[in-house]
């Protein structure tokens, strides 16, 4: 198989690495000569340049951008695509992305590798990097099954775990799951650090000294690049608005469970949390 991948970051980078060691050949675009030199000397395409003009032979054409530029891209590329190309995009939301490139190609799906770094560009870019991880497809009553049957064949290439659902609720799930929890974690180090008087920098100051591995695992996903954040809640603003909400009723419950010493209500909750992780997580 051909495959354009516009973009040449940590997914698109990815990507083209393990597409590459399955024997597709991989024509890459960037924004910068220097990226597109680089993916080049790393084995992740076989060609790439700053201009799309190199799509024409591609049968599926996967787009890396940051997803504020998506459309825009996409809009850029469609001109040099094939007739009959597959057109695909990789980004954390769907709802609005779906909702903008689909009226533009007849053959565009819309898709979501869950695996990533939280590091970015193409030094990032890693190998077998979406093995076993979830990879979901958002078509719409309007989606070609031949878009569809190519993005497969591209899950198959890289070994994912496919899932499919409507973009809207794709971006409830990951809402709860990954966007949300970077406001609450981000919440919980501003909680840390807060100083409502001057006697209580002294209470700062040994809790950043006593800080151990609750903390590192509690406040990781708060403490990454705050651009990640902000995209998620501009992008996915109506579900993060929403899960942020149920995240303040859980909140309100606990501490008025506290404050009665309503311990029942209290270690009831903790307990129901307590069987449900494993639902999500190992
Ligand atoms: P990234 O490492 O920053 O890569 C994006 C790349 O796009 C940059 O390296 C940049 O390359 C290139 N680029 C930027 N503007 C461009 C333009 N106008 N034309 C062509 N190339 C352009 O970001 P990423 O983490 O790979 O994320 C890319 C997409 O994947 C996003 O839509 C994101 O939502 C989605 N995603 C990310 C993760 C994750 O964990 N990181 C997981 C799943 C999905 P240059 O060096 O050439 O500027």
């Amino acid at each position: 198989m051909q495959v354009g991948i516009v973009g040449l970051g940590s997914i698109g980078g990815s990507l083209g690495y393990d597409l590459r060691e399955r024997q597709c050949r991989v024509i890459g675009v960037s924004r910068k000569q220097a990226t597109c030199n680089r993916a080049v000397e790393l084995g992740i395409a076989d060609k790439a340049s700053c201009n799309f003009d190199g799509l024409k032979s591609a049968e599926l054409v996967i787009l890396c951008t940051p997803i504020g530029k998506l459309e825009a891209i996409a809009r850029q590329v469609i001109p040099h695509l094939n007739p009959d190309a597959v057109l695909t995009d990789v980004g954390s939301v769907k709802g609005p992305i779906v909702d903008a490139i689909e009226p533009l190609w007849k053959n565009f799906v819309g898709g979501h590798p869950m695996a990533g770094t939280h590091q970015s560009g193409v030094e990032a870019a890693q190998q077998s990097l979406f093995v076993d991880r979830p990879y979901v497809i958002t078509p719409t009553a309007k989606t070609q099954p031949g878009a569809i049957a190519k993005l497969d064949q591209l899950i198959t290439l890289i070994q994912a775990r496919r899932y499919e659902c409507g973009p809207a609720i794709h971006d409830q799930a990951v809402a709860r799951i990954s966007h949300g929890p970077v406001i609450i974690s981000a919440a919980l180090v501003s909680t840390a650090i807060a100083q409502h008087n001057p006697e209580e920098a002294a209470v700062v100051k040994l809790a950043k000294q006593l800080a151990s591995s609750g903390f590192r695992d509690t406040s990781r996903v708060g403490g990454g690049n705050p651009e990640l954040g902000l995209m998620m809640a501009q992008y996915n603003k109506d579900a993060m608005v929403q899960c942020l909400q149920q995240y303040r009723r859980e909140l309100d419950g606990a501490i008025a469970a506290i404050e009665s010493d309503n311990w029942d209500a209290l270690n009831q909750w903790l307990i129901k949390t307590q069987t449900a992780r494993p639902d999500f997580v190992d």
